[in-house]
């Protein structure tokens, strides 16, 4: 194929097209503000003129209104323009135009992509014999058109620079060793932060993070390893340049002995190791047969990931895990020495870091050296870092697109900021898989334990820099499919018989081409059209649905926004109601439009309640609003048709007045009980008789006591916990809210629930039909006015805003060899196949797990084809296309080195969190861990080069594996502390089934950033550090952000002016821990940080609580608790320990 051949191709994509910069994401805007320039997003101008030839009917049509969630908002600008919108998550119309260019022009970078394009790209699409590369005519169509220059460092730049600190050992931490059986030693006390760094680990002075615990792994460990913990000369002082000869020889240690009682192990986080009921996760026979030998083979495939596959398996068996041998458990006697090697470790362990690349290259003399144990304990600098391998893919991967051309190409990682070019797979922003090569047969999946399953956010927002799925319309016909498995056209369709026939790549099956549809092949087999139509040679777009896509075969009315808002005692007391309607007047102009139309087309209906419903007629020719009220809550039924729903602007004046009057009219209410139930049916019922599908808005503050339908009793209990009745704290109370989803469901009703409760509301009753409905749920416990409302609001805002397809189904098809078997998410499944959604916004995503149903082939792949039906915000009816090919392998190694580690903790969280629902939480737990640890085994034994068994090897991609898992583990949902609540726990158990992998990457391991240490010059983060108390210095201000909250710690001996510039006091002791906010102050420091904190909000989809924590005082614990290396205080193991007992249990398995 010619380059050439196709520039006639060009214009389709091409030309910057005013129209395209059209592509309006106005999700987050609606409507423009008045005044405001829109130039960038001008209007939509119709289709494309280079569309209409080739195409038949109607042409592409840009897809309009998503929202770029990581568009980059200029708070300033936006403060002049919608003060009420300030520092909120989303951008305004205004600010999601890119603002003038800085830092980094992309024009230059669109260059780098084209040529990328062009050259790189050799493999193609597997059913197209060419090499898939696209004609120079076509480039315009890069993002390079885009409409400006946009600039992304703010938006993109999270973590900065690497840290030149952190040192640099694990890239090759292919491997490692561990060769002690006695790792017992307490994490170092850290640089001076907490407890006297030369104090023992047994000693009683470490009681925070539990140093004289660490020995439940000891006694269990096994037999010692035969090789031998390398003296990290410099890591310990005392010992400062010997090799420390030391080798533990299998006898010295009985192994597999029970932790000794007395080593305080407090309420075992772990299973002892032998005995313990276990659960596998899978009935495959762990590790039987080793068919795959392996020497890692060379692998063309895999781009560009670091580090080299060698170095997998090769003569560097691993780092050695120096410290291992650290002090023995308490039952030993103590040992000479040992005490001088504490004191001389503890504390001063990272100063001579630098010389650790010394130390490590020549490992060669492991298990050689006679000579007794140096004590040591496990350095966490010697283990591999989160933070060094976000750095590594960052530096690896940032620089250039990732361009998706390439079959089973594994992408960078979520937190690296990279350009997504689509070249005929989906964008990983919408899908993510748990690995890109998958076994070719059921017996090495199973022998490998890797779960096959993948990440989908089919309605992702993108940058502004990359290009929205284009609208493709067949006009009547509807989009072209596969006769038989009724797969959608996609680029792995093989077109034969001169283009008249094509045969489905899912299914085999030859399917006629329309007459409207066929075209020409050229010499390579490939239509001539290839280029103009998106759906053969993109990954990822949309097609116009015709009727018979819609219920009833009748298009969809647009949806209907429905405000419910309790108006109880409670909810009025504390200013909740007044706070609503005062936003709701403002946040109505900011529904989701069409980027091509003037208005919403959304209609809004309003609706108040305690124990009964009241109903407001708000049509456009009333003076006033009315109320009619319906006590009878028995028998839901809506009271008004006409009126009820309405237009925006049309009746602004009487919703203005409505909304004045509801906080006015409930002010002296003394009712305290509230329904919940007839309030979704009313919603229901509402949306039902306007024969239209919608979103409630639930804003609730109780459990619903009052007699009615769904009424809930009070039914927790902590005690329940670590019990096997445990389970039913997860489980809806009735089925009655079940029931009711599903009707929701059939309507396309999507419920999103503000949860605002003093007490126990029971989440996980409440949560059932917004988790079924695709729906989203806050929670805001003691809300107070003063600091709780700016989350709240921009919550609401963004909610209220954001992209969302109504009425939706989504089905994955893949090829034969595989398919899809269970799904995780926030939906309804009535059949085996369809996923339904009432609502699926830019922010949810549905996991799908993956099964051989036969043998696959290494020739064709595995393909997988995502297609989801929605409406869209204005009421059109549209699928969305994603699709995705995949390598698969032969040998176990190529399984290994194309996994992806966030990929699969975001499945893992989402099995093990479906688990509790069902099985004890300890049973989850234990589960989870016997399945790493098989998945770490089969690695081992398969390929990595042999070595002793008393080294711990883990495979380059998956070297996270254990700290995150470990995360996973010590979660609330499978292992609360005291102060965390029944609803608590059903919340997040509800969030992270719906979270996207930066989502859970974050969750799971926070990110901690040095705040002193922030250039206040640069737009750039500081480079983020382990999240262990060890890395804080107290003379220095961290900020950790999970997804959720903020918090802000301040050392106690953090420098006067620092205070002074960051939070307007004089004094430590000044600080108010209730700050909600960060005060306004004109300093750099003060600049640089809130501008952090504006740059965190943006990039996640839910308004972070802010919590200041002063070193010592008592919300530390709280702030304790996500220092995830560290030991928590409800049991948790460290990473070091856990690291330990992961091997100990990959020992077993290989033994
Ligand atoms: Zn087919």
């Amino acid at each position: 194929m010619s380059v050439n051949q196709h520039t006639h191709a060009g214009p389709p994509y091409g030309q910057p097209q005013p129209g395209y910069q059209g592509y309006q994401q106005p999700a987050y805007g609606g409507q423009p503000l008045p005044g405001v320039p829109h130039a960038q997003y001008g209007a939509y101008n119709g289709p494309m003129p280079g569309y209409q030839q080739p195409v038949p009917p109607q042409g592409y049509f840009p897809s309009l209104g998503f929202p770029s969630k990581g568009s980059p908002v200029s708070l300033n600008s936006d403060t002049s323009l919608a003060p009420n919108f300030i520092g909120s998550v989303r951008a305004l119309p205004t600010s999601g135009a890119p603002p003038p260019a800085s830092g980094t022009s992309l024009p230059s970078g669109h260059q780098g992509y084209s040529q990328f394009g062009q050259g790189d790209v050799q493999n193609g699409i597997p059913t197209s014999t060419a090499p898939m590369q696209r004609p120079p005519a076509s480039q315009p169509f890069l993002p390079g058109s885009a409409p400006a220059p946009v600039s992304q460092p703010s938006t993109f730049q999270q973590y900065g620079p690497p840290p030149s600190s952190v040192q640099q050992l694990s890239n090759h931490m292919a491997g490692m060793t561990i060769g002690s059986t006695s790792i017992s030693a307490p994490p170092p006390a850290g640089l001076g932060y907490g407890p006297p760094t030369s104090v023992p680990p047994v000693s009683g002075s470490f009681s925070a993070t539990g140093s004289g615990l660490y020995t439940p792994y000891t006694a269990s460990q096994g037999p010692p390893p035969p090789s031998v913990p390398q003296g990290l000369p410099l890591a310990q002082p005392p010992f400062s340049g010997q090799p420390v000869p030391t080798q533990r020889l299998p006898t010295e240690v009985p192994g597999f002995a029970p932790p000794p009682s007395s080593t305080g192990i407090g309420p075992s986080s772990y299973p002892p190791s032998t005995g313990a009921p276990r659960l596998p996760p899978m009935p495959g026979p762990p590790l039987s047969g080793q068919t795959v030998a392996g020497p890692p083979m060379s692998q063309p495939n895999h781009v560009s990931s670091p580090p080299p596959p060698s170095t997998l398996s090769g003569p560097q068996p691993g780092l050695p895990m120096s410290g291992l041998h650290g002090p023995p458990p308490p039952t030993h006697p103590p040992q000479p020495g040992y005490q001088m090697q504490q004191n001389g470790s503890f504390g001063q362990v990272r100063a001579p870091q630098p010389n650790y690349g010394g130390a490590y290259p020549g490992t060669p003399n492991y298990g050689s050296q006679p000579g007794p144990p140096p004590p040591k304990r496990l350095d966490p600098d010697s283990i591999p870092s989160p933070i060094q391998v976000i750095e590594d893919d960052r530096s690896n991967r940032g620089s250039e697109p990732f361009v998706t051309g390439v079959r089973g190409q594994v992408p960078p990682l979520v937190t690296t900021n990279f350009l997504v070019k689509d070249q005929g797979n989906a964008s990983p922003r919408y899908i993510r898989c748990t690995s890109y090569n998958i076994p070719c047969t059921s017996d090495m999946a199973k022998q490998s334990q890797v779960p096959l399953a993948a990440v989908i956010k089919p309605l992702a927002t993108l940058p502004p820099e990359e290009t929205l799925p284009y609208l493709v319309d067949h006009g009547e016909s509807g989009p072209v499919r596969c006769n038989r498995c009724k797969a959608y056209m996609c680029p792995f369709m093989q077109f034969i018989e001169g283009g008249r026939r094509f045969q489905c790549c899912f299914c085999s099956c030859v399917t006629e081409v329309p007459a409207h549809y066929f075209q020409h092949l050229d010499h390579t087999g490939k239509r001539v059209d290839f280029y103009d139509r998106p759906e053969l040679s993109l990954g990822s777009y949309e097609f116009l649905a015709t009727v018979d896509y819609c219920k009833n075969n009748k298009f969809p009315s647009p949806p209907a926004f429905i405000f419910m808002i309790d108006v109880s005692y409670n909810a009025v007391k504390s200013g909740l109601v007044r706070l609503i309607c005062e936003e709701l007047k403002s946040i109505l102009d900011y529904l989701p439009r069409e980027g091509n139309m003037e208005e919403s087309a959304i209609r809004v209906g309003f609706v108040t309640y305690n124990k009964v419903l009241h109903f407001y007629n708000v049509k456009s020719s009333l003076a006033q609003p009315q109320m009619m009220v319906v006590s009878d809550v028995a028998d839901m039924f809506v009271p008004l048709l006409d009126g009820f729903l309405v237009n925006v602007n049309e009746s602004r004046t009487v919703i203005a007045s409505l909304l004045d009057q509801i906080p006015e009219m409930f002010a002296d209410t003394r009712e305290t009980e509230t329904v919940f139930g007839p309030v979704i049916q009313a919603g229901l019922e509402a949306l039902k008789a306007a024969e239209c599908a919608g979103k409630l808005f639930i804003f609730h503050t109780s459990l619903p006591i009052a007699e009615a339908p769904g009424k809930l009793k009070n039914r927790d209990d902590k005690k329940l916990i670590n019990t096997d009745k445990e389970k039913t704290l997860f489980q809806p109370q009735t089925s009655f809210y079940n029931n009711l989803a599903k009707d929701c469901v059939a309507q396309g009703c999507c419920v999103d629930l503000f949860l605002f409760p003093n007490q126990y509301l029971d989440v996980a009753t409440l949560g059932v039909v917004t988790y079924q409905t695709g729906g989203s749920i806050y929670k805001y416990a003691y809300f107070q006015l003063e600091t709780d409302q700016d989350r709240f609001l921009n919550d609401l805002r963004r909610d209220v805003q954001k992209e969302v397809g109504f009425d939706a189904v989504m089905r994955v098809r893949t090829s034969t060899g595989i398919r899809a078997t269970d799904f995780f998410g926030a939906f309804y499944m009535s059949n085996t196949t369809d996923v339904e959604m009432a609502g699926l916004d830019c922010d949810k995503t549905i996991t799908v797990e993956f099964k051989h149903d036969d043998k696959l082939s290494e020739d064709s792949g595995a393909l997988l084809q995502c297609a989801l039906l929605y409406t869209s915000c204005a009421g059109q009816r549209r699928l969305r296309i994603h699709n995705l090919s995949l390598n698969c392998c032969t040998q176990l190694a190529d399984l290994y080195r194309n996994c992806e580690t966030d990929t699969l903790i975001n499945y893992l969280a989402k099995y093990a969190y479906r688990g509790v629902l069902n099985s004890p939480v300890k049973a989850v737990r234990d589960s989870l861990i016997n399945q790493c640890a098989q998945i770490l085994a089969c690695y081992r034994k398969n390929c990595a080069s042999p070595s002793s068994a008393g080294q711990l090897i883990l495979p380059e991609c998956m070297k996270l594996l254990p700290v995150y898992l470990n995360c996973v583990l010590k979660s609330d949902v499978l292992q609360p502390g005291p102060e965390v609540t029944t609803d608590d726990r059903a919340y997040i158990r509800q969030l992270v089934t719906s979270m996207d992998v930066a989502e859970t990457n974050v969750f799971f391991y926070p990110r901690l950033l040095p705040l002193t240490k922030a250039d206040v010059d640069s737009d750039s983060l500081p480079a983020a550090i382990r999240n262990s108390e060890e890395r804080l210095s107290k003379g220095d201000i961290y900020l950790l952000e999970n997804g959720l909250n903020i918090f802000v710690w301040v050392g106690v001996n953090v420098q006067q002016g620092l205070i002074q510039n960051l939070f307007g006091v004089s004094s430590f002791s000044q600080i108010s821990n209730t700050l909600s906010t960060l005060p306004v102050l004109e300093n750099p420091f003060s600049k640089k940080v809130r501008s952090i904190i504006d740059m965190l909000h943006l990039q996640r989809s839910r308004y972070m609580k802010l919590i200041i924590v002063k070193q010592e005082d008592k919300l530390e614990m709280l702030f304790k608790h996500f220092l995830v290396e560290d030991k928590s205080l409800t049991g948790g193991a460290s990473y070091v320990d856990f690291l330990c007992h992961m091997h100990k249990e990959i020992r077993q398995l290989l033994s």
